[in-house]
């Protein structure tokens, strides 16, 4: 049933009935505003219209009627920013008001108020929108993150049914500060916080967490009302928003850059089938100290390390497993209850795992191309189970010094015509994106198996000539579900569901393939 427009009552117990997600929709003109609330409804029942993006947001008005009428299980917010708070409405404030209020006359339940234009109206005006409207207050600061408990004050002596303050992230510590303010004051104020920026898309997800009534989303990747915004879809399939709560677990990865990481959905996905309430972010850390600091207050239970952490996170470990303290590298920490960080490292467990289904490793011969922190991995492991490892890595000292620690052979590149081995596993870059490049040639590629690290593209060239000569493969995507499942399991203590999640990546990297074939067309829904 909708909201009763005309009670005075309905406005006040909206915080009890809303989706954790507003759709925030913005268009140029109001058939593809109307259009996009068309497409999404079903899916997204609270939504926001920006009327200020149109160039006549009054003559959206009939339109909007229509559509509420038609879509009666639909709560809509009208927002008509001006520009001096942000927004794109060039009129009067008297103007922002009769679009609010004509736009409420056609079923929007709640109408958006900047302060600074709530400031300037007469209370009488404000109190007779909200005899029947929802009114919101907010507020937005498109630089930082700062005096937030002083905004609400400012904000407070105006009834209203939501505050909603919204600032700019500029490290990720911002976002520490953002829940800090709306775990303090959710339980006496309706809040909507969140934080913009890139640095702030983790608050897009936790704030709720926090206690903000709700969190915006967008309709679409590319079409975002505000920076940072993360798509409607995304919070609720791959984020499962709905769901998260006070008690919820936080998890994540961190690395710059990390924004195409398929981390996410991997771990999201293995949460959602284990029933863990938990939810996994990905976290773009300019600096570990940033990124210390939110594990510690947010707090972060667990956390994989990726790019260009894995070493430097070391010094910030109060323990380590013996494997993280070999390799040099930490992929994953745990955070235990006092608050002590605890490293470890599961790309050996990638490596082997995919590995020791298809071949004994004990005895076996192996080449590890490469002689980077995943090349560690995979001879530190393969040695500790007895395999004959050799190591060919394009700056000769490199794989010299770790084949020395590892106890390990090198190879030279003129040799490998003459040699064979039972693995050959590539755990250098070469072959990644959508380059044909291969690190070996076909006469060198003389194996019963090749492994190759790269996982995006899934089937890399070198698998394809490996296939061709009739040769067993393995793909990057296994070492990536298997490192991830054992990160699970150590956070969790739970078997981690690996057929899932390497459906899940699958899914994902084929449709990435795909948006890299078919150039973007904008379709907005
Ligand atoms: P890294 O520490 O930067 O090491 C890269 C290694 O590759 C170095 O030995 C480097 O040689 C070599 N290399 C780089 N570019 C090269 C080129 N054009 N030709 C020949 N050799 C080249 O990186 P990493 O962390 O070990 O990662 C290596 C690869 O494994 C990456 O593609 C990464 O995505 C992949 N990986 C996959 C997984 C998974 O789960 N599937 C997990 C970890 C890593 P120099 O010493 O001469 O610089």
């Amino acid at each position: 049933m909708t909201l009763a427009l005309t009670s005075t009552i309905a406005p006040r117990f909206l915080p009890l009935r809303l989706p954790k997600v507003c759709l925030a929709i913005s268009a140029e003109t109001a058939d593809e505003m109307l259009d996009i609330a068309e497409g999404m409804a079903r899916d997204n029942p609270f939504v926001e219209f920006r009327l200020d993006y149109l160039k006549q947001p009054v003559a959206a008005i009939p339109k909007i009627r229509r559509f509420l009428e038609t879509h009666q299980y639909v709560t809509a917010i009208a927002t008509c920013r001006r520009v001096e708070n942000g927004g794109k409405f060039k009129g009067s404030l008297a103007a922002e008001l009769e679009v609010l209020t004509k736009a409420h006359g056609a079923g929007c339940q709640i109408v958006d108020v900047e302060l600074e234009s709530a400031l300037k109206t007469k209370p009488d005006v404000l109190a007779k929108l909200r005899r029947s409207a929802g009114v919101i207050i907010s507020f937005h600061d498109f630089r930082a993150t700062r005096n937030l408990d002083a905004t609400l004050a400012k904000m407070l002596p105006i009834p209203a049914d939501f505050y909603k303050i919204v600032t700019t992230a500029t490290t990720l510590s911002d976002n520490v500060t953002m829940m800090k303010f709306l775990q303090t004051q959710s339980d006496k104020h309706a809040l909507i916080g969140v934080c913009m920026g890139e640095q702030g898309v983790i608050s897009r997800v936790l704030s709720v967490r926090a206690g903000s009534v709700f969190t915006f989303g967008a309709v679409s990747a590319d079409s975002k009302t505000a920076p940072g915004q993360v798509s409607a879809r995304d919070l609720r399939s791959i984020y499962r928003i709905e769901q998260v709560d006070a008690a919820t677990r936080v998890y994540g990865v961190a690395g710059d850059p990390i924004e195409h990481s398929l981390s996410p959905v991997i771990m999201n996905t293995a949460l959602r089938r284990e029933n863990v309430n938990g939810v996994y972010v990905a976290l773009h850390a300019k600096s570990l100290k940033d990124l210390i600091h939110c594990v510690r207050e947010i707090p972060l239970h667990g956390l994989s390390v990726t790019m260009p952490y894995k070493q430097a996170m070391l010094e910030y470990l109060d323990n380590t497993d013996a494997h993280t303290a070999k390799i040099g590298a930490c992929n994953t920490v745990v955070r235990g209850q006092e608050g002590k960080l605890f490293g470890f490292n599961t790309d050996i467990a990638g490596v082997l795992r995919p590995l020791e289904q298809r071949v004994t490793i004990e005895g076996a011969k192996v080449l590890v191309l490469g002689a980077g922190g995943a090349a560690r991995a995979a001879v530190f492991g393969l040695k500790e189970r007895g395999a004959d490892v050799s190591i060919m890595n394009r700056t000769a000292d490199k794989a010299q010094k770790l084949a020395r620690q590892a106890k390990a052979r090198v190879i030279k590149r003129a040799d490998l015509r003459k040699s064979s081995f039972d693995v050959i596993i590539n755990a250098t870059p070469v072959g990644m994106g959508s380059t044909r490049d291969c690190p070996l040639k076909d006469e060198e590629i003389r194996a019963k198996v090749v492994f190759d690290m790269v996982y995006d593209p899934v089937e890399t060239h070198l698998l394809q000539v490996a296939r061709a000569k009739g040769i067993a493969v393995i793909p990057g995507v296994e070492m990536f579900v298997h490192q991830a499942a054992r990160q699970f399991e150590i956070w969790t203590g739970k078997p981690a569901p690996a057929g899932d999640m390497l459906r899940a990546v699958t899914v994902t990297l084929q449709e990435r393939a795909n948006a890299r074939k078919t150039p973007k067309d904008h379709v907005k829904a």
